[in-house]
Protein backbone atom coordinates (compact mmCIF):
# COMPACT_ATOMS: atom_id res chain seq x y z
CA UNK A 1 0.00 0.00 0.00
CA UNK A 2 3.30 2.33 0.78
CA UNK A 3 3.95 1.98 -3.16
CA UNK A 4 0.73 2.94 -3.97
CA UNK A 5 0.57 6.17 -2.00
CA UNK A 6 3.89 7.05 -3.23
CA UNK A 7 3.13 6.28 -6.82
CA UNK A 8 0.04 8.49 -6.90
CA UNK A 9 2.00 11.44 -5.13
CA UNK A 10 4.51 11.64 -7.97
CA UNK A 11 2.22 11.08 -10.39
CA UNK A 12 -0.19 13.81 -9.42
CA UNK A 13 3.15 16.11 -9.03
CA UNK A 14 4.20 15.45 -12.16
CA UNK A 15 0.72 16.28 -13.66
CA UNK A 16 0.84 19.28 -11.75
CA UNK A 17 3.57 20.83 -13.51
CA UNK A 18 2.82 19.98 -16.93
CA UNK A 19 5.78 17.19 -17.52
CA UNK A 20 3.04 13.76 -16.97
CA UNK A 21 3.47 11.83 -20.27
CA UNK A 22 1.06 9.63 -21.98
CA UNK A 23 1.53 7.55 -24.87
CA UNK A 24 -0.66 7.73 -28.22
CA UNK A 25 -1.68 4.10 -30.15
CA UNK A 26 -0.64 4.35 -34.01
CA UNK A 27 -2.71 2.08 -36.55
CA UNK A 28 -1.39 0.88 -39.52
CA UNK A 29 2.51 2.22 -40.48
CA UNK A 30 4.39 4.75 -40.05
CA UNK A 31 4.40 7.06 -42.83
CA UNK A 32 3.69 10.77 -43.46
CA UNK A 33 0.11 10.18 -42.92
CA UNK A 34 -0.79 7.98 -40.05
CA UNK A 35 -3.88 6.77 -37.92
CA UNK A 36 -4.00 8.34 -34.58
CA UNK A 37 -6.67 6.98 -32.08
CA UNK A 38 -8.33 6.35 -34.91
CA UNK A 39 -8.31 9.57 -36.62
CA UNK A 40 -5.94 10.04 -40.10
CA UNK A 41 -3.22 12.89 -39.36
CA UNK A 42 -0.09 14.04 -41.17
CA UNK A 43 3.25 12.64 -39.34
CA UNK A 44 5.22 15.70 -38.03
CA UNK A 45 7.11 13.97 -35.36
CA UNK A 46 8.84 10.90 -36.62
CA UNK A 47 12.48 9.84 -37.26
CA UNK A 48 11.63 7.98 -40.73
CA UNK A 49 13.68 10.87 -42.13
CA UNK A 50 13.72 8.64 -44.99
CA UNK A 51 10.61 7.13 -45.42
CA UNK A 52 11.86 3.85 -44.81
CA UNK A 53 10.19 2.63 -42.07
CA UNK A 54 7.37 1.98 -44.21
CA UNK A 55 9.01 0.67 -47.22
CA UNK A 56 7.98 -2.51 -48.19
CA UNK A 57 11.55 -3.70 -49.68
CA UNK A 58 12.36 -3.23 -45.81
CA UNK A 59 9.47 -5.66 -44.76
CA UNK A 60 10.59 -8.30 -47.40
CA UNK A 61 13.97 -8.57 -46.42
CA UNK A 62 12.61 -9.35 -42.83
CA UNK A 63 10.28 -11.62 -44.37
CA UNK A 64 12.81 -13.68 -46.00
CA UNK A 65 15.19 -14.07 -43.12
CA UNK A 66 12.10 -14.78 -41.44
CA UNK A 67 12.21 -18.17 -43.95
CA UNK A 68 15.22 -18.98 -43.84
CA UNK A 69 16.78 -18.06 -40.47
CA UNK A 70 13.44 -18.17 -38.39
CA UNK A 71 12.33 -15.57 -36.17
CA UNK A 72 14.44 -15.40 -32.41
CA UNK A 73 18.04 -15.71 -32.25
CA UNK A 74 17.73 -18.24 -29.05
CA UNK A 75 20.53 -17.37 -27.67
CA UNK A 76 23.03 -13.96 -26.87
CA UNK A 77 25.60 -13.84 -29.66
CA UNK A 78 28.52 -15.49 -28.08
CA UNK A 79 26.69 -18.65 -26.81
CA UNK A 80 24.78 -19.53 -30.11
CA UNK A 81 23.16 -16.53 -31.14
CA UNK A 82 25.38 -15.15 -33.84
CA UNK A 83 23.25 -15.41 -37.25
CA UNK A 84 24.58 -14.93 -40.73
CA UNK A 85 22.16 -11.93 -40.95
CA UNK A 86 24.12 -10.17 -38.14
CA UNK A 87 27.43 -10.99 -39.72
CA UNK A 88 26.46 -9.64 -42.80
CA UNK A 89 24.66 -6.60 -41.24
CA UNK A 90 28.23 -5.69 -39.31
CA UNK A 91 30.62 -6.30 -42.57
CA UNK A 92 28.14 -3.91 -44.60
CA UNK A 93 28.27 -1.35 -41.99
CA UNK A 94 31.71 -0.95 -41.21
CA UNK A 95 32.52 -0.98 -45.10
CA UNK A 96 29.87 1.48 -45.62
CA UNK A 97 31.76 3.42 -42.80
CA UNK A 98 35.25 2.87 -44.37
CA UNK A 99 36.28 1.26 -40.69
CA UNK A 100 37.61 -1.62 -40.16
CA UNK A 101 35.06 -3.74 -38.18
CA UNK A 102 31.68 -3.19 -36.19
CA UNK A 103 29.54 -4.55 -34.07
CA UNK A 104 25.93 -4.58 -33.42
CA UNK A 105 24.18 -3.88 -30.70
CA UNK A 106 20.11 -4.28 -29.80
CA UNK A 107 19.39 -0.49 -29.00
CA UNK A 108 21.25 2.96 -29.46
CA UNK A 109 20.38 3.12 -25.54
CA UNK A 110 22.53 0.25 -25.12
CA UNK A 111 25.37 0.45 -27.46
CA UNK A 112 25.84 3.52 -25.42
CA UNK A 113 25.93 1.97 -22.18
CA UNK A 114 27.85 -0.67 -23.22
CA UNK A 115 30.75 0.96 -25.63
CA UNK A 116 31.42 3.95 -22.54
CA UNK A 117 31.36 1.38 -19.82
CA UNK A 118 33.88 -1.39 -20.88
CA UNK A 119 36.25 1.06 -22.06
CA UNK A 120 36.28 3.67 -19.30
CA UNK A 121 36.55 3.47 -15.55
CA UNK A 122 37.18 5.08 -12.43
CA UNK A 123 40.06 7.64 -13.06
CA UNK A 124 39.28 8.33 -16.60
CA UNK A 125 37.87 11.74 -17.73
CA UNK A 126 34.58 11.87 -20.22
CA UNK A 127 33.98 15.38 -22.13
CA UNK A 128 30.61 15.37 -22.80
CA UNK A 129 28.06 17.80 -24.76
CA UNK A 130 25.33 19.48 -22.62
CA UNK A 131 22.88 18.18 -24.66
CA UNK A 132 24.44 14.91 -25.31
CA UNK A 133 21.56 11.91 -25.80
CA UNK A 134 20.66 10.46 -22.18
CA UNK A 135 22.12 7.11 -23.12
CA UNK A 136 25.39 9.03 -23.45
CA UNK A 137 24.95 10.37 -19.56
CA UNK A 138 23.75 6.56 -18.48
CA UNK A 139 26.97 5.63 -20.05
CA UNK A 140 29.12 8.06 -18.27
CA UNK A 141 27.54 7.54 -15.23
CA UNK A 142 27.65 3.20 -15.53
CA UNK A 143 31.31 3.61 -16.20
CA UNK A 144 32.14 6.11 -13.25
CA UNK A 145 34.81 8.08 -14.78
CA UNK A 146 34.77 11.22 -14.07
CA UNK A 147 31.55 13.88 -16.26
CA UNK A 148 32.76 16.65 -17.52
CA UNK A 149 29.99 18.42 -18.95
CA UNK A 150 31.04 21.40 -21.23
CA UNK A 151 28.61 23.79 -22.42
CA UNK A 152 26.71 22.90 -25.58
CA UNK A 153 28.92 23.05 -28.82
CA UNK A 154 30.91 25.68 -27.20
CA UNK A 155 34.72 24.95 -27.79
CA UNK A 156 36.01 27.40 -25.41
CA UNK A 157 34.27 25.72 -22.70
CA UNK A 158 35.67 22.18 -24.42
CA UNK A 159 39.53 23.42 -24.62
CA UNK A 160 39.14 24.79 -20.63
CA UNK A 161 38.29 21.13 -19.56
CA UNK A 162 41.19 20.01 -21.71
CA UNK A 163 43.43 22.12 -20.28
CA UNK A 164 42.86 21.73 -16.84
CA UNK A 165 43.01 18.02 -17.37
CA UNK A 166 45.78 16.08 -15.72
CA UNK A 167 47.85 15.20 -19.05
CA UNK A 168 48.23 12.07 -18.17
CA UNK A 169 44.76 10.46 -17.53
CA UNK A 170 42.78 8.47 -20.52
CA UNK A 171 40.24 11.37 -22.05
CA UNK A 172 37.62 11.03 -24.31
CA UNK A 173 35.27 14.30 -25.67
CA UNK A 174 32.07 12.55 -26.58
CA UNK A 175 29.03 14.39 -28.61
CA UNK A 176 25.87 13.63 -30.68
CA UNK A 177 26.61 14.65 -34.55
CA UNK A 178 22.95 15.93 -35.29
CA UNK A 179 21.61 16.85 -31.56
CA UNK A 180 18.31 15.60 -31.18
CA UNK A 181 16.16 17.75 -29.52
CA UNK A 182 17.84 20.22 -31.13
CA UNK A 183 18.41 19.81 -34.61
CA UNK A 184 22.09 21.54 -34.92
CA UNK A 185 25.40 19.52 -36.20
CA UNK A 186 28.33 19.30 -33.25
CA UNK A 187 31.58 21.27 -34.55
CA UNK A 188 33.04 17.80 -35.26
CA UNK A 189 36.67 19.37 -37.22
CA UNK A 190 36.52 21.22 -33.82
CA UNK A 191 36.33 18.53 -31.86
CA UNK A 192 38.65 16.27 -33.18
CA UNK A 193 41.59 19.25 -33.57
CA UNK A 194 41.20 19.64 -29.44
CA UNK A 195 41.30 15.78 -29.19
CA UNK A 196 44.93 15.84 -31.57
CA UNK A 197 46.02 18.97 -29.25
CA UNK A 198 45.50 17.42 -25.64
CA UNK A 199 45.35 13.47 -26.60
CA UNK A 200 42.07 12.68 -26.08
CA UNK A 201 40.04 10.45 -28.01
CA UNK A 202 37.23 11.25 -29.55
CA UNK A 203 33.20 9.05 -30.34
CA UNK A 204 30.44 10.49 -32.18
CA UNK A 205 26.94 9.37 -31.93
CA UNK A 206 25.64 9.35 -35.38
CA UNK A 207 21.89 8.56 -34.33
CA UNK A 208 20.75 10.76 -36.18
CA UNK A 209 23.60 11.49 -38.79
CA UNK A 210 23.26 8.08 -40.70
CA UNK A 211 21.61 8.99 -43.86
CA UNK A 212 21.08 12.22 -43.72
CA UNK A 213 24.45 14.11 -43.32
CA UNK A 214 27.40 13.52 -46.31
CA UNK A 215 27.10 13.30 -49.91
CA UNK A 216 26.79 9.39 -49.27
CA UNK A 217 24.51 9.54 -46.52
CA UNK A 218 27.49 8.33 -44.51
CA UNK A 219 27.02 10.83 -41.70
CA UNK A 220 28.87 13.80 -40.01
CA UNK A 221 32.38 12.31 -40.06
CA UNK A 222 31.65 12.22 -43.81
CA UNK A 223 29.90 15.36 -44.06
CA UNK A 224 32.91 17.46 -42.80
CA UNK A 225 35.54 15.05 -44.38
CA UNK A 226 36.94 13.41 -41.28
CA UNK A 227 37.01 9.67 -42.30
CA UNK A 228 40.00 7.63 -40.36
CA UNK A 229 39.81 10.71 -37.35
CA UNK A 230 37.24 9.73 -34.92
CA UNK A 231 37.86 6.83 -33.10
CA UNK A 232 34.39 5.40 -32.01
CA UNK A 233 31.44 5.69 -34.17
CA UNK A 234 28.18 4.90 -33.09
CA UNK A 235 24.82 5.08 -34.65
CA UNK A 236 21.14 3.54 -35.04
CA UNK A 237 19.49 1.74 -37.86
CA UNK A 238 15.97 2.90 -35.89
CA UNK A 239 15.70 6.60 -37.58
CA UNK A 240 17.14 6.93 -41.44
CA UNK A 241 17.42 3.45 -42.37
CA UNK A 242 14.25 2.96 -41.02
CA UNK A 243 14.95 -0.85 -38.86
CA UNK A 244 15.95 -1.28 -35.18
CA UNK A 245 18.68 -1.67 -33.66
CA UNK A 246 22.69 0.08 -33.41
CA UNK A 247 26.46 -0.46 -34.52
CA UNK A 248 29.75 0.73 -33.18
CA UNK A 249 32.12 0.77 -35.72
CA UNK A 250 35.92 1.20 -35.67
CA UNK A 251 39.14 -0.53 -35.20
CA UNK A 252 39.24 -4.39 -34.61
CA UNK A 253 41.13 -4.06 -31.32
CA UNK A 254 38.18 -1.57 -30.67
CA UNK A 255 35.62 -4.71 -31.34
CA UNK A 256 37.55 -7.21 -29.95
CA UNK A 257 37.32 -4.82 -26.89
CA UNK A 258 34.02 -4.37 -26.91
CA UNK A 259 33.16 -8.07 -27.55
CA UNK A 260 34.52 -9.31 -24.33
CA UNK A 261 33.73 -6.52 -22.37
CA UNK A 262 30.85 -4.31 -23.13
CA UNK A 263 27.88 -6.40 -20.91
CA UNK A 264 24.73 -4.57 -23.16
CA UNK A 265 26.44 -6.93 -25.65
CA UNK A 266 27.05 -9.85 -23.83
CA UNK A 267 24.48 -10.61 -21.69
CA UNK A 268 21.54 -10.40 -24.06
CA UNK A 269 19.80 -12.00 -27.04
CA UNK A 270 20.72 -11.22 -30.21
CA UNK A 271 18.74 -9.24 -32.27
CA UNK A 272 15.91 -11.32 -34.36
CA UNK A 273 18.16 -11.80 -37.71
CA UNK A 274 14.99 -10.30 -39.53
CA UNK A 275 15.63 -7.21 -37.96
CA UNK A 276 19.70 -7.49 -38.92
CA UNK A 277 18.06 -8.33 -42.66
CA UNK A 278 15.96 -5.01 -42.59
CA UNK A 279 18.67 -2.84 -41.98
CA UNK A 280 20.87 -4.40 -44.39
CA UNK A 281 18.25 -3.57 -46.77
CA UNK A 282 17.67 0.00 -45.26
CA UNK A 283 21.56 1.08 -45.67
CA UNK A 284 21.47 -0.75 -49.16
CA UNK A 285 18.29 2.05 -49.94
CA UNK A 286 20.28 4.58 -48.18
CA UNK A 287 23.67 3.63 -50.66
CA UNK A 288 21.91 3.95 -53.83
CA UNK A 289 18.91 6.42 -53.76
CA UNK A 290 20.15 9.51 -52.48
CA UNK A 291 17.20 11.31 -54.46
CA UNK A 292 15.63 10.62 -50.93
CA UNK A 293 18.18 12.71 -49.27
CA UNK A 294 17.97 15.62 -51.71
CA UNK A 295 14.17 15.91 -50.81
CA UNK A 296 14.59 15.59 -47.63
CA UNK A 297 16.84 18.65 -47.60
CA UNK A 298 14.67 20.36 -50.03
CA UNK A 299 11.85 19.74 -47.89
CA UNK A 300 13.81 21.04 -44.48
CA UNK A 301 15.12 24.12 -46.05
CA UNK A 302 11.54 24.91 -47.59
CA UNK A 303 9.57 24.67 -43.96
CA UNK A 304 12.38 26.02 -41.61
CA UNK A 305 12.88 29.27 -43.66
CA UNK A 306 9.10 29.55 -43.67
CA UNK A 307 8.53 28.88 -39.97
CA UNK A 308 11.46 31.46 -39.16
CA UNK A 309 10.01 33.92 -40.97
CA UNK A 310 6.50 33.51 -39.58
CA UNK A 311 8.73 34.39 -36.14
CA UNK A 312 8.71 31.24 -34.48
CA UNK A 313 12.59 30.65 -32.34
CA UNK A 314 13.71 27.66 -34.02
CA UNK A 315 17.25 27.46 -31.89
CA UNK A 316 20.04 26.90 -34.30
CA UNK A 317 18.82 23.90 -36.16
CA UNK A 318 20.61 22.88 -39.43
CA UNK A 319 18.73 19.46 -40.18
CA UNK A 320 15.41 18.32 -40.30
CA UNK A 321 14.50 18.07 -36.78
CA UNK A 322 13.42 21.37 -36.27
CA UNK A 323 12.27 22.95 -32.87
CA UNK A 324 10.32 25.44 -31.88
CA UNK A 325 10.84 26.63 -28.24
CA UNK A 326 7.70 27.27 -26.10
CA UNK A 327 9.43 27.80 -23.11
CA UNK A 328 6.46 26.87 -20.77
CA UNK A 329 5.56 23.20 -20.51
CA UNK A 330 2.22 23.38 -20.41
CA UNK A 331 1.86 25.63 -23.06
CA UNK A 332 4.08 23.54 -25.25
CA UNK A 333 1.29 20.66 -25.09
CA UNK A 334 -1.75 23.05 -24.99
CA UNK A 335 0.31 23.82 -28.71
CA UNK A 336 0.52 19.85 -29.59
CA UNK A 337 -3.11 19.14 -28.65
CA UNK A 338 -4.34 22.42 -31.04
CA UNK A 339 -1.91 21.29 -33.86
CA UNK A 340 -3.95 17.69 -33.56
CA UNK A 341 -7.25 19.27 -33.56
CA UNK A 342 -6.55 20.28 -37.01
CA UNK A 343 -5.19 17.19 -38.14
CA UNK A 344 -1.00 17.08 -37.48
CA UNK A 345 0.50 15.12 -35.30
CA UNK A 346 3.92 17.07 -33.25
CA UNK A 347 4.75 16.11 -29.95
CA UNK A 348 5.73 18.40 -26.92
CA UNK A 349 9.08 17.88 -25.82
CA UNK A 350 9.37 18.64 -22.17
CA UNK A 351 11.90 18.76 -19.37
CA UNK A 352 14.17 16.65 -18.70
CA UNK A 353 14.57 15.15 -22.06
CA UNK A 354 14.95 19.37 -22.61
CA UNK A 355 16.66 21.60 -19.53
CA UNK A 356 13.91 23.40 -17.80
CA UNK A 357 12.34 26.60 -19.28
CA UNK A 358 13.39 25.27 -22.69
CA UNK A 359 9.77 23.08 -23.25
CA UNK A 360 9.50 23.17 -27.36
CA UNK A 361 7.59 21.23 -30.03
CA UNK A 362 9.99 19.20 -32.47
CA UNK A 363 8.70 19.14 -35.71
CA UNK A 364 10.49 16.36 -37.93
CA UNK A 365 10.72 16.76 -41.74
CA UNK A 366 10.52 13.55 -43.79
CA UNK A 367 11.84 13.02 -47.06
CA UNK A 368 7.81 11.74 -48.06
CA UNK A 369 5.95 14.83 -47.23
CA UNK A 370 4.53 16.45 -50.10
CA UNK A 371 4.49 20.29 -50.36
CA UNK A 372 0.30 19.94 -49.67
CA UNK A 373 1.78 18.54 -46.29
CA UNK A 374 4.47 21.38 -45.11
CA UNK A 375 1.58 23.83 -46.53
CA UNK A 376 -1.18 22.48 -44.06
CA UNK A 377 1.43 22.28 -41.59
CA UNK A 378 2.35 26.08 -41.72
CA UNK A 379 -1.08 27.41 -42.18
CA UNK A 380 -1.69 25.57 -38.46
CA UNK A 381 1.07 26.42 -36.86
CA UNK A 382 0.46 30.01 -38.04
CA UNK A 383 -2.82 30.24 -36.71
CA UNK A 384 -1.99 28.66 -33.74
CA UNK A 385 0.82 30.42 -32.98
CA UNK A 386 -0.67 33.52 -33.37
CA UNK A 387 -3.60 32.28 -30.83
CA UNK A 388 -0.97 31.34 -28.22
CA UNK A 389 0.56 34.54 -28.86
CA UNK A 390 3.94 32.88 -29.65
CA UNK A 391 4.14 34.81 -32.71
C1 LIG B 1 17.56 7.63 -30.57
C2 LIG B 1 18.93 7.89 -30.03
C3 LIG B 1 19.64 6.91 -29.32
C4 LIG B 1 18.99 5.62 -28.90
O1 LIG B 1 18.83 4.76 -29.97
P1 LIG B 1 17.73 3.59 -29.86
O2 LIG B 1 18.14 2.63 -30.89
O3 LIG B 1 16.43 4.23 -30.11
O4 LIG B 1 17.85 3.03 -28.47
C5 LIG B 1 20.93 7.18 -28.95
N1 LIG B 1 21.50 8.37 -29.24
C6 LIG B 1 20.84 9.36 -29.88
C7 LIG B 1 21.52 10.65 -30.17
C8 LIG B 1 19.54 9.15 -30.29
O5 LIG B 1 18.85 10.12 -30.90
Amino acid sequence: MMLETNLKETLAELSERGLKRKMRTIEGSQSREITLDGRKVLNFCSNNYLGLADDPRLGAAAAASITAEGFGSGASRLVCGNLSSHSRLEEKIAEFKGTERALLFSTGYMANLGIISSLYNRGDMIFSDKLNHASILDGILLSGAEYKRYAHVDMESLEAMLKAAPPLVKKLIITDSVFSMDGDIAPLPAIVALAKKYNASVMVDEAHGLGVLGKNGKGAVEHFGLEGQVDIQMGTFSKAAGSFGAYCCGSNQLIDLLINKARSFIYTTGLPPSVAAASIQGLEIIAQEPQRRTKLWKNTEFLLKALKDMGFDTLNTQTSIIPILVKDAPLSVRFSERLLEDGIFVSAIRPPTVPANTARLRVTVMATHTEQDLNKLLSSMKKIGKELCLI
